[in-house]
């Protein structure tokens, strides 16, 4: 459907998830890649020297029809975003994403792009079905009647409406992911917009480092969450975008932990118990939250199943290469 000389644009390549699209994309043949994001080019996880990397504003109009001139597809993952601790106090920042993804969808209907790829979330799902830790896991239905997460989860459900009425008014032919917690190497692990895997993999492997064996967990640690590894998430991604089906997909492990299990997991990787101390006034998001993936394999007869034993072994050893780096200091590493 896309051949490999035609140009294929990823926004927010400078992140985790738009980072390893485009290392994917690469992989798989694609000469022709332009990458976008805000960020300057020495900031990005991951930048390749023979594509098209670019660092631009994305809320700005003009900059969208440039990016998307001459494309064939659109992959758009630019958000302002990060775990429960950026989006619960940077609702107003969250919503602007909204200029991003309305320019994109207007340059991509001028320039004829033939398919356009948005990347939502499960924080579009209602408050009110996420109460409680013994989850029942949200069906793509779930979504309404709406209430999403403040802030960022209408952004990403408003955003996941112009897609659609892009699709039946203007023709243009839009794929959508609802993104469950993605974690993995090459992905924010400090500075307050990382989210759970990476922060407990940073906080035990700093315990492990400092000898000062005690981790601060957000909450009582008996939320539950399920958390899908970037390699599920790039396959589903790139399923989803080369399939038929128009409505948006649920793509996230259904693999339900606690965040004292997600401890538990890390701590075993380091080799060690730590001491627990729990912040119940911390941003803690919905109580519980898993993915249903009926849909996904009726559909796709794929979901991603890659254990969270053996993800986050993968990107404790990144993060620990990180800090040691740093502690060393010197730059942490990009893939180049
Ligand atoms: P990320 O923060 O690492 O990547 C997003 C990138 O968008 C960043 O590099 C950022 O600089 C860029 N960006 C922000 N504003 C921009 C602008 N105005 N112009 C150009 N670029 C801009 O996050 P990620 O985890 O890679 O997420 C990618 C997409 O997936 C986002 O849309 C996010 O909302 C969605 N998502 C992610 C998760 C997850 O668990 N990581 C879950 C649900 C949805």
């Amino acid at each position: 459907m896309l051949g490999n000389d035609e140009l294929v644009v990823v926004t927010g390549a400078g992140g985790f998830i738009g980072g390893h699209l485009v290392a994917d994309l690469r992989r798989r043949g694609h000469g022709r890649i332009r990458a976008v994001d805000i960020k300057p080019l020495d900031q990005w996880f991951q930048l390749f020297p023979d594509v098209d990397n670019r660092s631009c504003d994305l809320r700005e109009r003009a900059a969208c029809y440039d990016v998307t001139e001459g494309a064939a597809w659109v992959y758009n993952l630019a958000a302002d975003m990060g775990g429960m601790g950026f989006i619960e106090t940077h609702k107003a920042a969250c919503m602007l994403s909204v200029l991003i993804n309305t320019h994109l969808l207007l340059a991509a209907r001028d320039h004829r792009v033939r398919r356009f790829f948005f990347a939502s979330s499960a924080c579009v799902y209602a408050a009110d079905k996420q109460t409680s830790p013994d989850v029942v896991p949200l069906k793509e239905g779930d979504a309404y009647p709406a209430m999403p997460e403040d802030g960022y989860g209408w952004e990403k459900l408003f955003s996941e409406r112009m897609c659609r009425h892009f699709r039946e008014d203007f023709g243009l032919t839009t794929r959508i992911a609802r993104f469950h917690n993605v974690y993995g190497p090459h992905g924010t692990f400090d500075g307050g917009r990382e989210k759970a895997p990476a922060a407990i993999c940073r906080k035990v492997i700093q315990a492990k480092l400092s000898g000062r064996h005690e981790i601060e967990i957000w909450g009582d640690g008996e939320q539950t969450r399920s958390f899908m590894f970037i390699d599920d998430c790039i396959k589903g991604t790139e399923l989803i975008m080369h399939s038929l089906v128009e409505e948006p997909l649920n793509l996230g492990s259904d693999q339900l932990v606690t965040i004292n299990q997600l401890v538990d997991i890390a701590e075993s990787i380091a080799g060690l118990r730590l001491r627990r101390r729990y912040l119940l006034d911390a941003p803690k998001g919905v109580r519980g939250r898993n993915s249903d993936n009926t849909m996904i394999n009726e559909y796709l007869g794929w979901a991603p199943s890659i254990s969270l034993e053996e993800g986050l072994e993968k990107t404790y050893r990144w993060i620990h290469d990180q800090l040691m780096q740093v502690a060393a200091g010197q730059p942490a590493v990009v893939n180049r």
